[in-house]
């Protein structure tokens, strides 16, 4: 596996394997990287036949007093993790090189990106999209895997790419969780073993809508009560939202139907903001 920072050298080796004949597919991540990253990593591998992981801790998606100093950075760690997952190449620029002196350009993506996330970290999808732009060019990817963990950023490269005739084939992937059903993230390495306990509520309020829709419950306020109410139920819990949208323009609903979309963002003990989605009414959304 090679490890490279430049992005010119990036690009050369794409160059090369395409001239070859050869697909590339890209897997953008922030790093330390745990089995949904790898389960990405794996499914890349099945749709292309050269895999990169870019590993970059993004610094314009990150808003004034959030974790952008303390994101767990772990290089070596993860350079021997994705090797074992048979990965190419590891593409680990350095901020100076992705955002040079002069750097001055934004790609910024309309009215999908203000619901959910977009309202409570304004900016943060201009610095995705605008990040995974350069990604796509540096990396020439013919395809690119994204996590539905953080399912506005999927619809968001989505739409990006459709709307900037990229060439680009976009897919998601499921939800890893552990297996009491929390939802794999890098940021759950900040919860201590009772916050941990506490973090569960999100998955709970997924299964508890689910199981309350299937019954029959369809008004989305009805819902939101319950769910507001789960979560509140443990201390030191905040939401930051409980929004039932369609899974297609994250645009909210008021009664369920199956491309309702559950998606939750809470923060537990003020410190760690954590997110996680479902669909409702269909089997793919088993939380
Ligand atoms: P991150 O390093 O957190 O930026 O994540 C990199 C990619 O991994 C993104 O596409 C995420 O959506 C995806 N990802 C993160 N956690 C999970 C998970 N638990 N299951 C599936 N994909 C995930």
């Amino acid at each position: 596996m090679r490890v490279i920072h430049s992005p010119a050298e990036m690009t050369a080796w794409s160059r090369e394997q395409q001239a070859s004949g050869l697909k590339v597919a890209l897997v953008p991540t922030m790093g330390y990287f745990h089995d949904g990253h790898l389960s990405l990593m794996r499914a890349a591998a099945g749709m292309a036949d050269k895999v990169v992981v870019s590993l970059f801790v993004n610094p314009i998606q990150f808003g004034p007093g959030e974790d952008l100093e303390s994101y767990p950075r772990y290089m070596d760690r993860d350079c021997r993790l994705a090797e074992q997952e048979g990965v190419n190449v590891v593409f680990a620029p350095h901020s100076s090189e992705m955002y040079p002196d002069g750097f001055q350009t934004t790609v910024s993506v309309g009215r999908i990106t203000r619901h959910l996330c977009g309202r409570s970290r304004p900016g943060h999808f201009d610095g995705v999209a605008t990040v995974v732009t350069k990604l796509f060019h540096i990396t020439r990817a013919n395809a690119a895997v994204f996590g539905e963990k953080d399912y506005q950023q999927l619809a968001v490269i989505r739409r990006l790419v459709v709307d900037l005739d990229m060439d680009v084939a976009v897919h998601g992937h499921p939800i890893v969780r552990e297996a009491d059903g929390l939802a794999m993230s890098s940021r759950n390495s900040y919860l201590d073993r009772d916050e941990r306990q506490t973090a569960l509520c999100l998955y709970e309020s997924l299964a508890l809508a689910r199981r309350a829709a299937a019954s029959g419950v369809l008004e989305a306020g009805e819902l939101a009560s319950r769910v507001r109410e789960h979560i509140l139920s443990r201390s030191g819990t905040e939401i930051d939202y409980v929004s039932f949208v369609d899974y297609r323009t994250l645009e909210p609903v008021d009664r369920i139907d199956a491309n309702t979309l559950l998606a939750l963002a809470v923060k537990i003990n003020s410190k760690v903001r954590l997110i996680d989605n479902s669909l409702l009414l269909t089997e793919e959304g088993a939380a």
